[in-house]
């Protein structure tokens, strides 16, 4: 494929002393030895690849010296982009980075799209499209966990597996076909339909478990959506500042006061929660209040995971009751608040209600039991055992989706087959999700969805 050449300042923004303009294409080198000037007066076309050389960024037209840099020649094809790479280390601030981008963009190369640089890696058949995901969601990772999955990702471990069932499928019509061709045989019109029901259910249940890890993934990745609720003045604002360990929520007196939503990310041993303070869940005449209260139901219902919460110090009441009753059959825990006080609840009664859920005492005021809390959160996501490195994750909501459909097609086939219908109805059905398989890699994917997909890359990746 022919390109033209690219460039884009490739360190983050203001982050650290050394920022890097990353240069890709034919014309890399050549562009960089029109602004380049070493102390020997060596070209950087003569020198060999992957070396690196002191001197200084000359504008070639005002023959002013810009910037003392470190350049760094790769030349394809063993490069991330498997074009030629120039990458020019300037150790001044931002000013000086953006001259050098600027002298560069002025002799003959062009400023990056976000993500070019990765989009190219793909187009050059470096990565395929569900490690060039991974790339985006490498750089969004809210946690160690979720980097793991990206990197595994990135390396290849899900496109090995998807490879891997397209053979299997590719190999199975290919057997169909020939059996198709020389129907003289028999017994093999009685094995082709044996066969191919065969490799269709391996087929599923290979999907069906890679499925399975999505909704893990797809937590580690966005975060797990999780409600606090519980009377007023129970806590629920200090127990959101606890586990942020910021004071982002209002904390007040006043029962009922923390009206507006708030949404914030913490980083629970690893589990990536999205916290959303709510203003109490209960009836109210207060218009202001019922706005807050009519919120956290539809919050509740977006909910993967809820922290109810009760006050030690006063006994249960009805409205305790029916926020256990609200949520029955989700995915809770209780924390009992207030501990420093003279007891008032009935545990026993608190204890039936929680139906097996842990229950978690703390006295928020004196940041007791938050320990506890954190180590019941981890245990309870990663059941104690599960290791990101342990499983291939799906975490990608479009991964998800082709894979779900490919499984429909599979079930559509093995039906068939069962049924006694034609082998070449099956075929059909294999066929189609051979293709949506495909679609994960990149193999069979449209040019807008990769413009799409790589237009979300932040610059200069
Ligand atoms: P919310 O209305 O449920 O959000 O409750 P808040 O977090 O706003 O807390 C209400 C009041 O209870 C505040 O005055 C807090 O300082 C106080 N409070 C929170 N946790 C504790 C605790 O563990 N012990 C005691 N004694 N007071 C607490
Ligand atoms: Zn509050």
């Amino acid at each position: 494929m022919e390109f033209d050449t690219i460039a884009a300042i490739s360190t983050p923004m203001g982050e650290g002393a050394i920022a890097i303009v990353r240069l890709s294409g034919d014309e890399a080198i050549a562009i960089a030895d029109r602004i380049f000037k070493s102390p020997s007066g060596k070209w950087l076309k003569d020198v060999p690849s992957h070396t690196i050389h002191y001197g200084h960024i000359i504008d070639p037209d005002s023959g002013q010296t810009v910037e003392e840099v470190m350049v760094s020649v790769m030349r394809a094809p063993k490069t991330f982009t498997r074009e030629d790479v120039v990458e020019i280390n300037c150790h001044g601030g931002l000013i000086s980075v953006n001259r050098v981008l600027q002298l560069v963009l002025a002799n003959g190369a062009r400023l990056a799209e976000p993500g070019e640089f990765t989009k190219r890696a793909f187009l050059n058949g470096r990565i395929d499209l569900s490690q060039a995901e991974a790339v985006i969601d490498l750089i969004r990772a809210k946690t160690d966990r979720a980097m793991n999955v990206a990197l595994q990702q990135m390396e290849g471990r899900l496109s090995k597996l998807i490879r891997e069932l397209r053979q299997t499928i590719l190999e199975t019509l290919a057997h169909v076909e020939v059996n198709i061709d020389y129907p003289e045989y028999e017994d093999i019109e009685e094995m082709t339909p044996r066969l191919m029901l065969e490799k269709a259910q391996y087929v599923r249940e290979q999907i069906k478990k890679l499925l399975q890890t999505a909704q893990q993934g797809k937590i580690l990745r966005e975060g797990l959506a999780t409600v606090i609720i519980g009377r007023p003045n129970v806590g629920k604002s200090s127990l959101l500042n606890a586990l942020v360990h910021e004071n982002k929520a209002i904390v007040t007196d006043i029962p009922g006061t923390t009206r507006d939503v708030i949404e914030e990310y913490v980083n629970v041993r690893g589990v990536p929660l999205r916290l959303i303070d709510t203003a109490g869940i209960r009836e109210t005449e207060d218009i202001v209040e019922r706005i807050g209260v009519e919120r956290s139901r539809q919050m509740l219902k977006q909910a993967d995971f809820i922290l109810l919460v009760l006050n030690y110090h006063e006994p249960l009441t009805e409205e305790d009751e029916r926020l256990f009753e609200m949520v029955a059959g989700m995915n809770f825990m209780v924390i009992v608040n207030k501990t420093d006080l003279p007891k008032n609840i009935d545990m026993d009664k608190v204890k039936q209600l929680a139906d097996g859920r842990p229950i978690i005492a703390t006295s928020l005021l004196n940041e007791k039991g938050i320990d506890d809390l954190e180590k019941a959160i981890s245990e309870m996501f990663f059941s104690g055992s599960v290791e990101a490195g342990d499983l291939t994750y799906v975490s990608n909501s479009r991964h998800i989706a082709l894979l779900q459909r490919a499984k429909k097609a599979v079930e559509d086939a093995i039906s068939s087959i069962e049924a006694g219908m034609p082998v070449d109805l099956a075929q059909i059905d294999l066929r189609r999700a051979w293709e949506l398989l495909g679609e994960i890699i990149g193999d069979t994917v449209h040019e807008s969805l990769i413009d799409q997909l790589f237009s979300q890359f932040c610059l200069g990746k």
